[in-house]
């Protein structure tokens, strides 16, 4: 079918897609504190005609647009959350933060929400036009980075509707996604001791560091014991004091454990668990534990992946200028070290994937669609899309806002997210999401057969939701995720 009407209606919006993220990179605000970026977003949303509901889940940042009635409803998963420490001057080529230690967009999700938003807007119109029965559904996904949000709102039920999902990613690669990710815990163990005096009275005291020490070197020990896919994560956030000469009373270990399934996840939180107790028992200390948060294992879905991908060759890829090639070839110039997303992303696929990435690297900007290489394995993070993948049929892709090789979470991704080459991925994303779409809505039998796959893949499983009722959503550190 003809693409050209969506595609227009996504140029058409070119300028306020730009202003609305560049407003969200101006106000970087981390997980689950995002009042001013959802603001923006709840707003352009009512400016392109969506219902929208603001907290819902119970969380202040989370929010959803709602607009169409009847079947198939679709889902746009947006995100706009920053990282902390990563504040930049936009469109430089040396580390300059605008704030010294002030939050920055480091992972270029003022341009996911954005882009997802704008895929919403041009099916709403595609419906709208053609009289056909249809709900967009933009979900408002906060805290993404460390918080996993879309997992507190998919416990409360908040994707149950959706036919399916649709998303994308800034990044340096345009291509559609199926690989599976890392489900992941996230858990604060905090230990209570005894102060007193180190040298005149050390027998009455009971140390909390002590206690974190020991957990650390059981934890240590149980590394060799547990699935080599597995990693454990820890962070000392307290250690009771600046002092020596007192024993420490309080301290507290952040830890984050990861695994292939939940259920590996679950099974390796219980041995961290009696391990923790274990150094309160060693140390007379008293433990207490604080659930933090948790995201499922993503279920990746060949059929979306592949009509996402379709998709990705068949709405035209942005064209760049010489002053855009030239921008992104200085910024190549500042990087301490490459990290080659393409290569990377070539080898799982093997011999002919490599060859792929052989021809086509070394551009300042990967100007072109990466072939779409189904990987079974989980890619080595974690993504809280992985909890909506559960509940219905999700795909995604990653769409090029940056040079070639900008390393994820740094400042050069930050000082990137305002140019034009990041603008025009951002129409790019929403143009290939809204397609998939169209095709969707004309193809109910794709979204059937999408439906099957996810139940094959779950096989007679279901969503658990891996955040335990009554754990709500805290901040903590929000650099703690990837
Ligand atoms: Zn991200």
């Amino acid at each position: 079918m003809d693409k050209s009407a969506l595609c227009s209606h996504i140029d058409g919006m070119a300028q306020r897609l730009a202003a609305w993220s560049d407003a969200v990179w101006d106000c970087p605000e981390t997980a689950f504190q995002e009042r001013r970026s959802a603001e923006v977003l709840c707003r352009a949303l009512e400016e392109e005609g969506f219902a929208v509901e603001r907290g819902v889940a119970g969380i202040e940042t989370a929010f959803l647009g709602r607009w169409g009635e009847g079947k198939p409803v679709i889902g746009f998963l947006g995100e706009f959350d920053a990282l902390s420490g990563l504040s930049q001057q936009p469109d430089t080529f040396a580390k300059t933060p605008l704030c010294e230690g002030a939050p920055g967009h480091g992972c270029g999700h003022n341009l996911l929400g954005v882009g997802s938003l704008a895929a919403a807007s041009a099916v709403k119109a595609y419906l709208a036009e053609n009289h056909l029965s249809g709900t967009v559904v933009y979900y408002g996904c906060p805290g993404e980075e460390g918080g996993s949000g879309k997992a507190f709102m998919a416990r409360d039920g908040v994707f149950d509707e959706l036919d399916c999902a649709l998303t994308w990613h800034p990044g340096d690669t345009n291509a559609a996604n199926s690989a599976s990710s890392l489900a992941n815990y996230q858990i604060c163990y905090r230990y209570y001791g005894v102060s007193a005096h180190a040298a005149a009275c050390p027998h009455l005291g009971r140390s909390a560091l002590d206690a974190v020490e020991l957990m650390n070197i059981g934890v240590q020990f149980l590394r060799e014991h547990i699935i080599p896919e597995a990693r454990i994560h820890y962070a000392i956030t307290n250690t009771g004091g600046y002092s020596p000469n007192v024993v420490q009373p309080y301290s507290e270990v952040l830890y984050l454990i990861r695994a292939p399934k939940t259920g590996q996840v679950q099974e390796i939180y219980e041995r961290v668990g009696d391990i923790a107790k274990g150094a309160a028992l060693m140390t007379g200390t008293r433990l207490e534990t604080q659930f933090i948060k948790a995201c499922s294992n993503l279920v990746p879905n060949t059929l979306l992946t592949e009509k996402l991908d379709d998709n990705l060759r068949e709405i035209p890829l942005p064209s760049y200028t010489e002053e855009e090639r030239a921008y992104a070839a200085a910024v190549q110039q500042s990087f301490e070290s490459k990290s080659d997303t393409l290569m990377a992303m070539a080898q799982a696929a093997g011999a002919k994937g490599i060859a792929f990435a052989k021809e086509h690297g070394g551009r300042p900007i990967n100007d072109f669609v990466v072939p779409n290489f189904h990987v079974e394995a989980a890619m080595p993070g974690s993504t809280d899309v992985g909890d909506v993948s559960w509940v219905c049929p999700t795909a995604q892709i990653s769409a090029v806002t940056m040079a070639a090789g900008t390393p994820g979470h740094s400042w050069q991704l930050v000082a990137q997210g305002k140019s034009s080459i990041a603008h025009k991925g951002t129409l790019y994303a929403g143009k290939v999401l809204a397609g998939t779409a169209v095709d969707l809505i004309h193809h109910p039998e794709w979204i059937e057969a999408a439906k099957e796959e996810l139940c094959d893949r779950l096989d007679g499983g279901h969503y658990i939701p891996p955040i335990p009722a009554g754990v709500k959503p805290s901040v903590i550190d929000p650099s703690a995720k990837r």
